[in-house]
């Protein structure tokens, strides 16, 4: 087979999946109007697809902040950061994540992906040890690869799991990055993150926390799961993206050890990639400010992720074992989970189909993602439909 026929190998196994002229994966959204609706095709559809967490797509002072940006920067920096693409505001948001997590030490990158790339491959090298969550995210695995560390893996949230592998490695666990996620993005679970903390401690380990799906989500004020579990000293490293709750793209590491700076002269995801738009930057920096503003938009979206999670439980459906604001329906079969994907989508509601091998363990998923900006009667509506194709299509 030649690397083309492979490519249309793939595209077929696709095709086969899905019925002709269905468009489940990378669907045009034509149109957005809000943080909760836009247009798909011909029809103004509900968005519970998205990972606009606080809902703050159009906040006010957001969009305020990039326009100002645009008129006194321009549209690009043309560079890196190592080069010509440091302004002002790329540093003003290093020092303001640092604030935030009180911690010395930050680096704003280009997207959340590199930040994990660029602070996986900086940390680890070849001899060394990287232990992950058999579930993390693809930009986890794609760092670890990059690295050319030893990757281990360890059975998802199992902490008894992780103890035998890191005990196993003797001596080389004082040279092993362990790494989870705040909470996970296919299920929306949350590691046990105490557990696994003393675990790094008694190794003499280094640990790095992905607050991807957390920041702004998790914690009084919005730092992630290192602030609701009271660890955030125990954490080496807590990398990010803008791309969730702060609704603009880019990624952040933070720590407390000053050899996080050492980063920028050998991480190649940091230093060969031109650093994110003045207008990035500048929402970024306001979206940040509107999540340390008090409460109020966390506390409605857990409002709003509760109603869901109750509708849906109560429905019947099986889903991940928390709530939070990704909900995911876990399917039987990919057959099952595209016609409820699709159901969903004749009523106007857009959900993210996930089907195997993307899924842990090759499940199905119709996943939703709930935002601030979600209307109980938004809420109840999507229940409703949810509802009827349980109905009709899982009895
Ligand atoms: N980490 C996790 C856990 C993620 O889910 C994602 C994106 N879905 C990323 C990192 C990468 O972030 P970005 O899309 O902003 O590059």
């Amino acid at each position: 087979m030649n690397l083309l026929d492979k490519l249309d190998a793939a595209a077929s196994a696709r095709k086969a999946l899905l019925p002709t002229g269905l468009k489940a994966f990378g669907i045009p959204i034509e149109e957005v109007y809000s943080a909760t609706e836009a247009r798909i095709g011909n029809n103004r559809v509900l968005l519970l697809g998205t990972n606009n967490y606080l809902g703050l797509s159009f906040a006010p002072e957001c969009l305020q902040a990039a326009h100002e940006a645009i008129d006194k920067e321009g549209t690009g920096t043309t560079g890196s950061r190592m080069a010509n693409g440091s302004y002002f505001g790329h540093r003003a948001l290093e020092q303001e994540f640092a604030d935030f997590y009180n911690c010395r030490e930050s680096i704003v990158f280009t997207t959340g992906y590199q930040a994990n790339l660029g602070t996986i491959s900086g940390l680890v090298g070849s001899g060394d040890v990287v232990l992950i969550d058999g579930d993390s995210h693809a930009s986890i695995y794609d760092g670890c690869t990059l690295s050319g560390a030893d990757i281990i893996r360890f059975r998802h949230n199992d902490v008894a799991d992780l103890e035998k592998r890191l005990r196993r490695l003797g001596e080389r666990s004082r040279s092993t990055l362990i790494i989870a996620e705040g909470i996970y993005s296919m299920l929306g679970d949350q590691a046990p993150l105490a557990d696994i903390v003393r675990i790094k401690n008694t190794y003499n380990s280094i640990l790095l926390l992905d607050e991807a799906h957390s920041l702004g989500v998790l914690g009084s004020t919005g730092q992630g799961l290192v602030e609701k579990t009271g660890l955030l000293n125990e954490v080496d490293f807590i990398t990010g993206t803008f791309s969730k709750s702060l609704c603009s793209i880019g990624g952040y590491c933070v720590s407390n050890h000053p050899q996080l700076n050492q980063l920028r002269y050998v991480s190649h995801p940091y230093i060969f990639t031109a650093s994110p738009s003045p207008a990035t930057i500048a929402s970024t920096r306001v979206a940040l400010q509107l999540l340390r503003n008090g409460s109020n938009l966390r506390d409605q979206l857990w409002r709003n992720a509760h109603q869901l999670y109750s509708i849906m439980s109560e429905i019947g459906f099986k889903l991940g074992p928390e709530p939070g604001p990704i909900i995911s329906a876990v399917l039987d079969n990919p057959q099952q989970a595209l016609a409820i994907w699709n159901g969903l989508l004749e009523h106007n509601i857009y959900v993210n189909l996930i089907l195997p091998p993307a899924a842990p363990e090759n499940k199905s998923l119709v996943r939703c993602s709930i935002n601030a900006a979600h209307t109980t009667e938004q809420i109840a509506y999507v229940g409703e439909i949810f509802s009827e194709l349980h109905a009709t299509i899982l009895q």
